[in-house]
Parts: C-alpha cells; sequence; structure tokens
C-alpha cells in the first residue's frame, strides 16, 4: 500500500524529475513521491550492455551538468577521437577521411555511462519512486492536486509533471488547462524522439589498431553517425551512433544487414565479429514518443515562456528538458527545469 497523501509529487523519473527530487531532499523537502510510467528510472537516459541509447554527450558550456556530476561526485572523459575519421557525403564519390584537432577537445562523456548519474541522482529516493505508474489526469480539489493513475489516486499540495510537453497532453486536467498553454504543448517536439541508436561491443577496438577513430559521419547511408562507445576505463570496447530513419520501415533483420554491409564498407570485416548488436528506436517507445513524430535535426527553440508559469493556483508546475529556456531538449536544460521547478514549489501557496 503507497501513502497516498505527500506534500509534492514528480511525475516522471527522468533527469528533471530526479534533479527536482534530490534538490527538495536537499532543501530538507523529504515528503514527496515521483511516479513513473516505465519499469525503470532515467527517462532519456538509459544505458544497455554499457551502450547509452538516450542522452551521451556533453560540452563545457553545459554548466548545470558539470555541476552536477561534480557534487554527486561522477567522473567524465572525453569522446575518443584519435585516428582517422570517415566522411562519406555521397554514394557515388569516396569517402574522405578528417582528424579532429588534438587541441580542440571532443565532448564529455559520463565514465560509467550516462545512467551512472540517473543512479547516483536517486540514491537516495528510491523508497519513494513508483515505477510502473501511469498517470492519466491531474485535477485539483479542495486546496489539493489529484493525480490519477493506474495504480491509483495520490494526492498532494503541488505537483511538478516532467513529462515531455507533447506526451503530457495525454493528460487530463482538471480544471481543463488553456488553450494557449495546450497547443503549445501539442506543437513542441520531444527532442530526439524520432532518433534511432544502434550499438554493438567488441572483444577489441580493431578500428583503433587501424588509426580510425570510429567516428563515420554521413546522412547518405545506413548509419548517419558513428562513434567509438569504448568505456572510461578502455577495457570493454564498443561503437554507438545514429541509424538512418529512412531503415525505420524495414524488418529488424533486412536493417541489421544493412548496417552491417554499410560500416563494414568503412570500417572493415571485423565489423562483423561483434559480441552484441542492438537497435533502439525511441518513435516507437510510447513513454518517449507518440503518433505524429517529425524527424528534427536541428534543436528547435524551446522553453515557451508559458512553461515558465504556475498553474491551478500554483498548485501545478511543468518542468523537463523542453521546458527549459537554457539549452532546451538537452541534459544541461532538464536539470536547469529541474532546478526551478523545485525551487517554485518550494515558495508559499497562495
Ligand atoms: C537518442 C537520444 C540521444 C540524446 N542525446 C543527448 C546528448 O548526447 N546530450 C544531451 O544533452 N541530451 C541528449 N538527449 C536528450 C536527453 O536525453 C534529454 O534532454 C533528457 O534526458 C530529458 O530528461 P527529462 O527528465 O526532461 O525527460 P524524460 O527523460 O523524457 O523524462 C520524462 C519521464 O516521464 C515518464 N512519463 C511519460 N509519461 C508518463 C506518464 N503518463 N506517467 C508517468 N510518467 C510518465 C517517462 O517514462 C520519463 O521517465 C538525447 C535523447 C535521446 C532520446
Amino acid at each position: 500500500m503507497h501513502k497516498n497523501f505527500s506534500k509534492y509529487i514528480i511525475v516522471g523519473a527522468g533527469l528533471s524529475g530526479l534533479t527536482s527530487a534530490y534538490q527538495l531532499e536537499k532543501a530538507g523537502e523529504t515528503d514527496f513521491v515521483i511516479l513513473e510510467s516505465r519499469d525503470r528510472m532515467g527517462g532519456r537516459i538509459h544505458t544497455n550492455d554499457g551502450i547509452d541509447f538516450g542522452a551521451t554527450w556533453f560540452q563545457t558550456h553545459h554548466h548545470n551538468v558539470l555541476k552536477l556530476l561534480d557534487e554527486l561526485g561522477v567522473s567524465k572523459f572525453h569522446q575518443y577521437s584519435k585516428g582517422r575519421s570517415v566522411l562519406v557525403y555521397s554514394t557515388m564519390a569516396p569517402e574522405h577521411y578528417f582528424e579532429s584537432d588534438p587541441n580542440t577537445p571532443s565532448a564529455f562523456r559520463i565514465a560509467g555511462s550516462s545512467s551512472e548519474l540517473i543512479q547516483k541522482l536517486a540514491y537516495a529516493l528510491k523508497d519513494r519512486i513508483h515505477l510502473q505508474t501511469v498517470v492519466s489526469g491531474i485535477s485539483e480539489i479542495n486546496n489539493t492536486v489529484s493525480v490519477q493513475t493506474d495504480k491509483g489516486v495520490f494526492t498532494a499540495e503541488k505537483v511538478i509533471v516532467t513529462i515531455p510537453p507533447k506526451i503530457a497532453t495525454r493528460i487530463e486536467f482538471k480544471p481543463a488547462l488553456s488553450e494557449v498553454l495546450t497547443r503549445a504543448m501539442d506543437s513542441t517536439h520531444t527532442w530526439m524522439s524520432n532518433a534511432m541508436k544502434v550499438g554493438m561491443t567488441f572483444r577489441l577496438p580493431f578500428w583503433r589498431d587501424k588509426n580510425l577513430s570510429g567516428t563515420v559521419i554521413g546522412q547518405v547511408g545506413a548509419v548517419t553517425e558513428l562513434y567509438d562507445h569504448s568505456n572510461a576505463e578502455e577495457n570493454s570496447y564498443a561503437l554507438m551512433g545514429f541509424l538512418n530513419e529512412g531503415l525505420r520501415d524495414l524488418n529488424a533483420e533486412d536493417r541489421k544487414k544493412r548496417v552491417l554491409e554499410y560500416l563494414i564498407t568503412y570500417l572493415g570485416e571485423e565489423i562483423g565479429a561483434f559480441l552484441t548488436y542492438e537497435e533502439k528506436d525511441w518513435s516507437q517507445d510510447w513513454n518517449t514518443s507518440c503518433e505524429s513524430i517529425k524527424s528534427v535535426y536541428m534543436s528547435p527553440s524551446y522553453g515557451n515562456p508559458v512553461f515558465a508559469e504556475s498553474y491551478m493556483n500554483n498548485r501545478l508546475v511543468f518542468s523537463g528538458a523542453e521546458t527549459s529556456p537554457l539549452y532546451g531538449g538537452y541534459m544541461d536544460g532538464a536539470i536547469y527545469s529541474g532546478l526551478i521547478a523545485a525551487q517554485k514549489v518550494c515558495e508559499k501557496i497562495e
């Protein structure tokens, strides 16, 4: 049996929701629950077999990520980029090779994989996270907010909704949200909800021995971007990248064949000796995506000011990467919005 009344409810155990929870806990506000539809925490941060199938990289300007990692004692390391990278710009012309400037450091990755950040954030919170709990309705009733789920009703003084705005339109809000807000939610693309990733592990980093970085870039092939994804300790070797969305409708076997053929062409026959091969199509994951997905490659503008307002008499606050005016869509935006949301709910109710 769960305790069905708490001071705060956080909807979503992704990076934003866990950041809010961690922040509330730090402020001594421990009376909250987190409701999460998936059977795991992390949302769009998801690591399997050491491969980050969701968020992976961050840069020196992502101050919120850097600060949080530092505070949690999570190390970072540079994306491997030594050696020659391949640029495939045409199916008719030979590939190009280029080398990264060693004076321009590559992006960072989280040592121990991206899910390490999630595990560390959630370390002290696990007893308050309700997994496999799908929120379907949020109503303001008698100075409280009542949250309907498939596991019963939870009630709180205030609620933070961290679900990507587009899919939060599935929730029935009572009283109904304004048309302006609903329209803004519906038109906010969920960053990377259309992405398909592939990850392969290998016994040895054969590409490094050939002075190849493992980077293969090109919109014309089966894999649009590929990178070395070996671990920080350099004792577990992998390649990870993005699949061409043109392969989405192929069956899994045909797609894999196309991917392997393509990578054999540019990295060598050794590709065929993978230990594991796995794909993740986020467009098929209803906790992130929806029927009307769009292929968006440049980060759209995020942080619509309507998401900065509070609703239901300051009892309902929106958060999440897409609501953030700062690095919207990215991990940094998710953390920033989570910090702001925690601050907002701690303010006095009018
Ligand atoms: C393939 C891919 C690659 C990416 N690469 C990068 C990168 O390299 N660098 C970077 O900075 N960012 C990257 N991102 C973006 C990054 O993952 C996000 O910015 C961040 O993880 C978003 O966190 P969030 O908490 O805002 O949202 P989410 O992680 O989406 O969390 C929302 C949570 O709400 C839950 N939920 C949904 N519906 C319900 C419901 N009805 N009831 C209860 N819970 C619900 C979801 O299951 C989820 O756990 C990538 C994302 C993807 C998918």
